[in-house]
């Protein structure tokens, strides 16, 4: 089985696609990951991010693995870990200028489809009901109001606690600028923008804790598994 969840950036992807692949012992696939990578081994490769051809080739001839270890997943480029790297606000400005190039969407796609193969997944994204996988057997498009979706990144990132109210008002308004300028990247570009599958099932978490979008996606999903 498949099940594809797409939406914006920090609207709960990452955590809810986790949730639902342990409770089905189903594999994760994390494709913004996948993205991130290639951001990353390009700037520290010192590539123009303007150079398509040059971005392109590093794209193809990169080897990505997920290889989970019990603190997490852990994601290779080339055998060197770039778990941490590819989280950083640094690869989050560039990203979205990598991933609206066809040719890397092709490379990550083949790889996509590649890992799904005889597995059952839980793949999470932008595009993933509309073109990797649109005949999963279901798809979610998640969203959430922007300016929550910013507290629950910033939040993400500070484990221990949320930082003073001074820190937190700055951090979120700087973190929701930056996902307002990705979505409006990655929903414009001219190939596989962010959009929800017309056969997706919508939900809007703003409202809502992570266990309760989870437990109404389980419910979906063990339909679906009855069908
Ligand atoms: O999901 P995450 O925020 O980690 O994704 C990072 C970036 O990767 C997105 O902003 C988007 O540019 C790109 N992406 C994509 N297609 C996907 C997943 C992510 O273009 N399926």
């Amino acid at each position: 089985m498949i099940i594809a969840i797409d939406g914006p950036a920090g609207s709960g992807k990452s955590t809810i696609a986790d949730l639902l692949a342990d409770r089905f012992g189903y594999t994760k696939l994390d494709t913004g990951a996948m993205y991130r990578t290639v951001a990353h081994v390009c700037a520290t490769r010192g590539i123009d991010l303007d150079d398509e051809p040059a971005v392109t080739s590093v794209a193809d001839a990169l080897d990505i693995v997920f290889d989970r270890r019990p603190d997490r997943m852990h994601v290779l480029a080339d055998g060197t870990d770039v778990t941490t790297e590819i989280r950083t606000p640094a690869t989050d400005r560039i990203v979205s200028k990598v991933s609206a190039y066809p040719g890397v969407r092709t490379a990550m796609l083949g790889c996509q489809r590649a890992f799904a193969t005889g597995r059952d997944v839980v793949a999470e994204g932008r595009d993933i009901g509309t073109v990797v996988f649109p005949d999963a057997d279901l798809k979610v498009f998640l969203t959430a109001d922007p300016r929550e979706r910013a507290r629950r990144r910033v939040l993400q990132r500070h484990p221990d606690g949320a930082p003073d109210d001074k820190t937190m008002k700055r951090e979120v308004a700087e973190t929701l600028a930056d996902l307002e300028r990705r979505d409006e990247l990655d929903a414009h570009r001219a190939v596989a923008p962010l959009r929800a599958a017309d056969d997706a099932i919508r939900i809007d978490s703003t409202a809502h804790t992570i266990d309760e979008i989870v437990d109404q996606i389980i419910s979906l999903a063990n339909a679906r598994r009855q069908a």
